[in-house]
């Protein structure tokens, strides 16, 4: 069973957890992220930097040297500078106009001419003329230069040459860098035109180096023979063989690593803040899920009420009552349940409306609650159901001034919608342990209580009987069965007979239904017929009767066939067309069939009876109003519709004697039956005083147990065979 304690507090903490868990997974992944692409991109930041700047260093020192460059090609394009050099005939630089150009080149620190086999032609080495001794020395500086731009000559032809025979290069010497250039020229001398090769050899000063360097924002510019921490800012220096000899280091700015700075201890804010923000909405949504919790606590408490009234509804009065029942063997005490169905609650809400009868639900709750002991529970199922668990009785006297309590303040007036509205109440009680102990069976019996009080006149309570449960028994019974018997023929008719006033002739018979059952021997009409009513069955066996009892009565000529017919059979529709089908397919008079109808058939739909009832009547068939005196026994009823005779209750006589109120309605009912015309019948003479009385009064016809109970057809048979034998006997004597 679904269980109403609420558990607060619970699910806040397993929506916090599950909160929780996610977003430290969440954040610890973002932050991992956030970091790693920090770290990277301020690495390739840093190299990128660094590639820049090697870039910047290499450009700067192409600057520098593409203007010594300039200047010697400028020397190499004016063909008059070589004039009178002979490869054969070196001047060693003296007077020669090229000598003269070199002079202009002064800060250039050696310029010359050589052969391609480094024979000197003119020029000068460290500012002093050119000498085969200074010549070796130029070689040993600027030999791979030479020997490239050797390479690279095709045959230039006439003085001059192009820049891209020029061949440069930056060397170290082991104490200072220095820049080499080799351009390939022609030379005229003697007519014939020579290959030489414009040399030159120029110091790079350190510090205009660092001066370039700082230009580009390298900082610390240094040239160094140690290799360098961070090789990837240096640019190596080689020697004339070709071996790095030194490096070209700086400290390179490493804008990653401000990048780094910058953004470490911003991130940290931000997770400072995110770690901070998770806090206040953690806690946000901890006080949302403890208002949840305490919301879902009161609906599940609501689970378990009636919107309308408040009052518990089923599922938490069983719950209640389960528990209640579970203390009982402890406390040794009773309970008591009590069912109470207001009487009347239909009319208030078809005649008000449903809002009055809503509020009609509220004040009868008030009502109830207010009778109740604290600790007993009061519940409505639904309707106008309402159930009372009372706890802690002692005696079902205890119950019965409850139930006495409530149909007191209940059938007091209720105010509502400016009316007075009046209803009453039916109240059924089962105690615990003495009728049971277990809730499904108090539920049960409590309604069956219920089932009997209503029944047995409303606005009382009963308790329930060992007998009441039989009812319900032989309700099912009758339920399960009686379908059955009538198809299979299990069913018998009795026939009780009726007389003329003298209580000796027999003028008719009255067909009685009888069920004989396997098990549960004869069962009475009074049993089952109103079951059958309930359940639609009387409609086949009142058709079943109705065929059994004009088949019979073919045999009794001379005797009119009484047979009643309920109210919800008389309805169906065509019962008339029914009633015609039967009598021809019987054969029966229809002058000698008496359909026997209560008053419940004239007052439902008036008009609809009366025309069926116009329609009998003109086929000759006599109807009679049965267990007249008992129901609404209004004179219209009997001046509007076509009665021939009136059967005045038994329950009339039966009083007769205790008192002499039910005398003078009999002798009234006789006169006024007789003074309208009607044949009167009184139903259960049983004493010959009552018949007397009866005759005396002018009673056209007689029933009862006086004069004969109900009978088997047969019996029948043999009561016409003798009368046929009396009546023929004076004619064959
Ligand atoms: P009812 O039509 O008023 O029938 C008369 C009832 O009174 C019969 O009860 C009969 O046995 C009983 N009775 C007759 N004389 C006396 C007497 O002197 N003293 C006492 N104490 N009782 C006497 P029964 O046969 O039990 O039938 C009860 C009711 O069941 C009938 O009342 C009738 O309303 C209904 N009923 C019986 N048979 C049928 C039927 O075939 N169809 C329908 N629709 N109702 C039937
Ligand atoms: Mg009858
Ligand atoms: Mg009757």
């Amino acid at each position: 069973m679904l269980s109403l304690a609420a558990s607060p507090g619970r699910s806040h903490t397993v929506l916090l957890s599950r909160l929780l868990w996610p977003t430290a997974v969440l954040f610890g992944s973002t932050l991992w992220i956030v970091f790693s692409t920090i770290l990277w991109t301020s690495d390739s930041v840093n190299e990128m930097a660094v590639e820049r700047q090697r870039a910047q260093l290499n450009a700067a020192m192409e600057q520098s040297l593409s203007q010594l460059v300039t200047r010697l090609l400028d020397l190499a394009a004016v063909p008059a500078v070589f004039d009178g050099l002979d490869a054969a005939s070196p001047v060693h630089g003296q007077g020669s106009r090229f000598n003269e150009q070199i002079l202009s080149l002064r800060d250039l620190g050696s310029v010359a001419l050589i052969t391609p086999e480094w024979r000197p032609l003119a020029g000068a080495v460290d500012g002093v003329p050119i000498s085969p001794e200074s010549a070796v020395k130029l070689r040993q500086r600027i030999e791979p230069v030479v020997r490239g731009a050797l390479a690279s000559t095709s045959s230039p032809t006439g003085a001059g040459r192009t820049r891209d025979a020029v061949v440069t290069s930056v060397l170290f010497d082991g104490t200072d860098p220095y820049a080499a250039f080799a351009v390939p020229v022609r030379i005229t001398s003697g007519g014939s035109d020579q290959p030489a090769i414009l040399v030159a050899h120029e110091r790079l000063v350190t510090d205009d180096l660092r001066r370039i360097a700082a230009f580009h924002e390298l900082d610390q510019f240094t040239i160094t023979t140690e290799p360098p921490g961070d090789l990837n800012a240096a640019v190596p220096l080689r020697n004339v063989r070709g071996e790095v000899a030194a490096y070209m280091t700086w400290v390179s700015s490493r804008p990653g690593d401000l990048m780094r700075q910058r953004l470490v201890p911003l991130t940290l804010a931000g997770l400072f803040v995110a770690v901070v923000l998770f806090g206040v909405v953690a806690g946000y949504l901890h006080y949302i899920a403890r208002d949840l919790a305490a919301t879902e606590a009161h609906s599940r408490n609501l689970i378990g009420r009636d919107p309308l009234s408040g009052l518990a509804n089923r599922l938490l009065f069983s719950e209640r009552l389960d528990k209640e029942l579970h203390r009982l063997p402890r406390a040794e005490q009773r309970l008591a349940v009590l069912f109470i169905d207001l009487d009347r609650f239909k009319d208030v809400n078809d005649t008000y409306g449903h809002q009055v009868g809503d509020d009609l639900i509220q004040l009868v709750a008030q009502r109830l609650v207010s009778l109740v002991r604290v600790g007993d529970t009061t519940a409505r199922f639904g309707g106008d159901e309402f159930a009372i668990i009372q706890t802690g009785i002692r005696s079902r006297d205890e119950a019965g001034a409850l139930a006495k309590r409530i149909l007191d303040s209940l059938t007091q007036p209720f105010a509502l919608a400016e009316t007075q509205v009046i209803i009453g109440a039916s109240i059924g009680i089962a105690l615990a342990p003495d009728n049971g102990a277990d809730r499904e069976t108090l539920m049960r019996l409590a309604d069956t209580a219920l089932y009997q009080a209503k029944g047995s006149g409303r606005n009382r309570y009963s308790f329930f009987q060992s007998r009441m449960d039989e009812t319900i028994r032989m309700r099912k019974m009758v339920e399960e069965d009686l379908r059955r018997a009538i198809s299979c023929n299990e069913l018998v008719l009795h026939y009780q007979p009726l007389f003329s006033s003298d209580g000796v002739t027999v003028v008719g018979v009255e067909a009685l239904v009888r069920w004989p059952h396997p098990t549960r021997g004869m069962i009475s009409p009074a049993e089952f017929i109103p079951i059958a009513e309930e359940r639609g069955l009387v409609i086949p066996l009142g058709e079943w009767v109705l065929r059994q009892a004009c088949t019979d009565g073919r045999r009794w000529p001379g005797l009119r066939i009484a047979v009643n017919v309920s109210a919800v059979q008389f309805r169906h529709r065509d019962f008339v067309g029914k009633v015609v089908n039967l009598l021809e397919e019987t054969g029966l008079e229809p002058g000698r069939l008496e359909l026997e109808l209560t008053e419940g058939v004239v007052v439902e739909d008036a008009d609809a009876a009366e025309s069926a009832m116009m329609e009998l009547r003109a086929l000759g068939i006599h109807l009679a109003l049965d267990d007249f005196g008992t129901g609404y026994s209004s004179l219209i009823y009997l001046r509007r519709f076509a009665f021939d005779k009136i059967k005045i209750d038994r329950s009339f006589l039966e009083s007769m004697e205790a008192t002499g109120e039910s005398a003078i309605l009999v002798h009234s009912m006789v006169h006024l039956g007789r003074a309208l015309g009607l044949t009167v019948t009184a139903e259960g003479v049983e004493t010959p005083e009552q018949h007397r009385f009866l005759q005396a009064l002018g009673c056209h016809q007689l029933q009862g147990f006086l004069f004969s109970r109900p009978v088997p057809a047969a019996e029948i048979d043999g009561l016409v065979a003798r009368r046929e034998t009396l009546a023929g006997a004076p004619a064959a004597a």
